[in-house]
């Protein structure tokens, strides 16, 4: 049995304000929910979610025009090599409108759609990841977005034209001692003269775009409330001008990849924000930032597809033309299914991020669960392509363009692409944040109904109504579970077996859910292994309903062109395999074993084997910061 340790008040406080940071309003459900319910509903998936043909020909011009701008004009290994993308290369992407794609038209921006916005930084992402960034930390979750999202009229006035003619935007969230757990902010905002301006003051870590930013969105903390003798922490959303006084760049932060974004470590001293700048309403600042990342993180997983695609792509030149022991290496069973693993998933990737998208543009989608899923199923299904992608290559995949180019044979950039792909699975929520987000939603219809059942602090009469509630629901909804095909809709055709797939194991995922409620109780919020495979079964559930409807979609556009269906049809074998060990590693596991030698671990009871090593380095009780430098804004930040 894992023992793993109580949460902390301060993370039950991040919880409970993660949770307010809900919404409430939908007319869609989501997919996933459903699905983590034990109600597999083919109405939430089939037909596939359509992008107008209007829409698709207005993407298809700018796209056209900035592949042009991108094959002529960024050289993505130069940027690697510098660690600088060049004054021209932006200055060419504001003329095309680049830094306005998700403004809208109104305000002087391109007012694309979510589903041509992400095509477009997929394209980009495909050439060069830095670029990709640079766009999407100005649109996904810098100030436009937030803006559009919670912004008055007048600020729309005022920031938007700015934005659209190229003023670069950054996020400020994370801080050297609050990352995953943004609750933990230290960075403060004091109402000022009376209420006219604020006072801002603190640092904000790895704030992508921010040490040239011309616009930051900063979260600080604001005075605490009291609400029935309990402290409530408070967090404003503020606009902060990147030239403001008391604004600077402490140091610009290099990375593994990624060498040309600008990131840094800021310092905000005593910094004024007018009261005008305060987005949304103060205390709704944390509540901005996660609804904010509820969409923005849609932006991630559609680069994540343009990197696989280009994977897909390099692959199938490559391993046609290596020979190696008579043929092919691609024709070695071993390579070959690499190849159709890349395939498969490459089409799953773009399936799972294109239906919560196109559902964006449609509106009233509660798509929190689905953006979340895509961000965790692409980020770590880009993981193990971009490794076979160096596996395919050989050394070729270890080796640097330049080093390729030097000896003359196609310089393929591998190397390159590994480095870069790794972030996605940290950013905009971790692979672990995710699996826990997901999770608490997974259980919130449950712990809706039975919560106050096991909560020490509810009182007699709201367990008796809770225990009323439940009574009410459970016996007939758990009798369901265990009905094969109880799904809203049936399916026939291709593909039709997998629909039936999902809508068994979404009963078995429901009830594994269930079960694992009553064994563990309140202490399931502590397994994370065990939460994390549910929710992972229910990630592949997903992933084949919207992989098998994007197949069937594209086969009625185009019905001479049956390959889909074949893409489709074998990661629904590979995603049903995984499902079925997921859900046996849920009843039998080593989990708590693992924990155990863990903590041992922490405790230096293995301390032995470290021996023989030369250890990297010794801790720093602080992390060591050079004074400040420049201005935020002085794209003279130095480089890395
Ligand atoms: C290149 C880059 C760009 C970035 N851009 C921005 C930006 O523009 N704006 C911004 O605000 N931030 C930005 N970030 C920050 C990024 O969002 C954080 O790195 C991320 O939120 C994780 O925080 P952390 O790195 O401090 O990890 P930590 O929170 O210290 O976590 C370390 C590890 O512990 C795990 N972990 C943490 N808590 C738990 C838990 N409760 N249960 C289980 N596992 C847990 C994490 O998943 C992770 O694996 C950027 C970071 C990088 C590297």
């Amino acid at each position: 049995m894992v023992t793993a340790d109580r949460p902390s008040d301060a993370a039950r406080e991040a919880l409970e304000i993660a949770e307010s940071a809900r919404e409430a309003e939908w007319t869609h459900p989501s997919l996933a929910a459903e699905i983590f319910l034990g109600r597999f509903r083919t109405d939430l998936v089939l037909p596939f979610p359509s992008h107008p043909e209007a829409d698709r020909d207005a993407g298809r011009a700018f796209l056209a025009k900035l592949e042009r701008f991108l094959r002529e004009s960024v050289d993505p290994d130069e940027v690697d090599r510098t660690g600088e993308l060049p004054a021209a290369a932006i200055a060419g992407l504001v003329d095309l409108g680049c830094f306005g794609m998700t403004i809208p038209r109104e305000h002087g921006g391109l007012g694309l759609s979510k589903t041509n916005y992400n095509r477009a930084v997929a394209l980009v992402a495909s050439h060069c990841a830095s670029t990709a960034v640079w766009l999407s930390a100005h649109q996904s979750i810098g100030v436009p977005q937030p803006l559009k999202l919670f912004g008055t009229e007048e600020q729309k006035k005022r920031f938007f034209p700015r934005l659209a003619r190229g003023a670069i935007s950054a996020f400020g969230l994370t801080e050297p001692g609050a990352g995953s757990d943004p609750a933990g902010m230290k960075t403060t905002a004091t109402p000022i003269e009376g209420g006219r301006g604020w006072n801002l003051t603190g640092e904000k870590l790895w704030c992508t775009n921010g040490p040239v930013a011309d616009l930051l969105v900063v979260m600080a903390r604001t005075p605490s409330v009291f609400v029935e003798g309990r402290e409530k922490k408070q967090f404003t959303a503020f606009i902060v001008e990147g030239d403001a006084p008391g604004v600077s760049v402490v140091h610009r932060c290099g990375f593994m990849g990624l060498h040309g974004i600008q990131n840094g470590l800021l310092k905000f001293d005593n910094v004024r924000v007018p009261a005008e700048n305060v987005l949304w309403k103060p205390g709704l600042g944390l509540k901005l930032a996660l609804i904010t990342l509820n969409t923005g993180r849609l932006t991630l997983p559609a680069a994540c597809a343009g990197v696989a695609k280009q994977c897909l792509s390099i692959v199938r030149r490559w391993a046609r033309t290596r020979t190696q022991w008579g043929g092919p290496i691609g024709h070695h069973e071993a390579i070959a299914s690499k190849i159709a693993w890349i395939a498969s998933h490459a089409f799953a990737i773009e399936a799972i991020t294109e239906y919560p998208t196109r559902l964006v543009d449609r509106g009233g989608a509660d798509i929190r669960l689905e953006a979340a899923i895509a961000k965790l199923f692409a980020s770590e299904t880009l993981g193990r392509i971009v490794d076979e992608t160096v596996q395919i290559l050989g050394g070729r995949g270890f080796e640097s363009v330049a080093s390729l180019r030097g000896r003359g044979e196609t310089p393929y950039p591998v190397e390159r692409i590994y480095r870069e792909a790794r972030i996605n699975r940290i950013v905009e929520g971790t692979t672990e944040i995710c699996h826990l987000f997901l999770a608490r939603e997974a259980l919130d219809p449950h712990l809706r109904r039975l919560g106050a059942l096991v909560d020490p602090r509810a009182s007699l009469g709201r367990k008796a109504s809770a225990l009323g509630r439940a009574a009410l629901f459970y016996p007939a909804w758990y009798v369901r579970q265990w009905i094969p095909f109880g799904g809203r809709g049936s399916v026939s055709g291709p593909l039709a077996d997998h629909f039936r797939f999902v809508s068994r194991s979404s009963h078995r995922l429901a009830r594994a859910i269930f079960h694992a409620m009553a064994r563990h109780g309140p202490a399931l919020e502590r397994r994370q292994i065990l939460l994390a495979r549910l929710v992972d079964v229910g990630v592949d559930l997903v992933a084949i309903a919207t992989t098998c409807s994007y197949a069937l979609a594209r086969v009625a556009e185009h019905p001479e062109d049956r390959s889909p269906l074949e893409l489709a049809d074998l990661f629904s074998r590979t995603a049903r395999r995984r499902v079925a060990d997921a859900l046996r590693g849920v009843r039998s596991n080593d989990d708590g074993q693992a924990y155990r030698l863990a903590r041992a671990a922490l405790e230096d009871r293995y301390l032995w084997l470290e021996e023989g090593i030369l250890r990297a380095c010794e801790e720093r009780p602080e992390p060591s910061r050079p004074s400040a430098t420049a201005p935020v804004g002085a794209s003279s930040a130095s480089p890395v």
